[in-house]
């Protein structure tokens, strides 16, 4: 049976705006997959280390036939594709970086894989694009997204205007 699921888009190295769009297009070709709805590119202060450049956060809702730890492969696989390099640093900076926030209404608890994912209740990065392409969405076990969203500062977030032919 098909599940609504949706992917935690992040990158702040190389064109992040460039990773997304590629990243959206590798989720759209998996077999198995319909992309449904894909939220603004937010431009976001990093979490966690400082001295890093600014994110680009985005949310899109896939319809899948797809087992959840198929799916996270299918996006290792992606992000390592996309020049993904782990050294270690928690939150340090990358290419790309794709999280599994939902998965129908499951609750999964593995050794690789948490699902709902753990920062989605506080990351208004995460939240708003959320809300944005969700806003009636009901995460299991925290409540409504709207609800979620009102308890987070989401002053420092900034949608990103994707068209280069208007300078506003
Ligand atoms: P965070 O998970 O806090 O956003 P991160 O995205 O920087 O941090 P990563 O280094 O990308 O963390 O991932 C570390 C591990 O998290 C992955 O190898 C994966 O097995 C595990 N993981 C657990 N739950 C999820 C999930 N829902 N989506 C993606 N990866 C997950
Ligand atoms: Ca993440
Ligand atoms: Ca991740
Ligand atoms: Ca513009």
């Amino acid at each position: 049976m098909s599940k609504t699921c949706y992917i935690g888009l992040g990158s702040n190295l190389e064109n992040p705006v460039e990773q997304l769009q590629t990243a959206l297009q590798a989720l759209a070709a998996l077999p198995g997959v319909r992309l449904r709805q894909t939220s603004s590119f937010y431009r976001n202060p990093p979490m966690g280390p400082q001295d890093q450049p600014d994110y680009i956060n985005a949310v899109v809702e896939l319809e899948l036939d797809m087992p959840a730890e198929a799916l996270l492969e299918q996006l290792q696989r992606i992000e390592n594709e996309h020049g993904r390099e782990r050294n270690g640093e928690r939150w340090g900076p990358r290419t790309l970086d794709l999280d599994i926030l939902l998965y129908g209404e499951e609750f999964i608890d593995s050794t690789r894989l948490t699902v709902p994912h753990p920062g989605l209740a506080k990351r208004a990065f995460v939240l708003l694009p959320l809300y944005e392409i969700a806003p009636e969405l009901v995460v299991p076990g925290l409540g409504s997204v709207a609800k979620l969203l009102e308890a987070c500062d989401t002053y420092e977030l900034e949608a990103i205007d994707l068209d280069p032919g208007n300078d506003h």
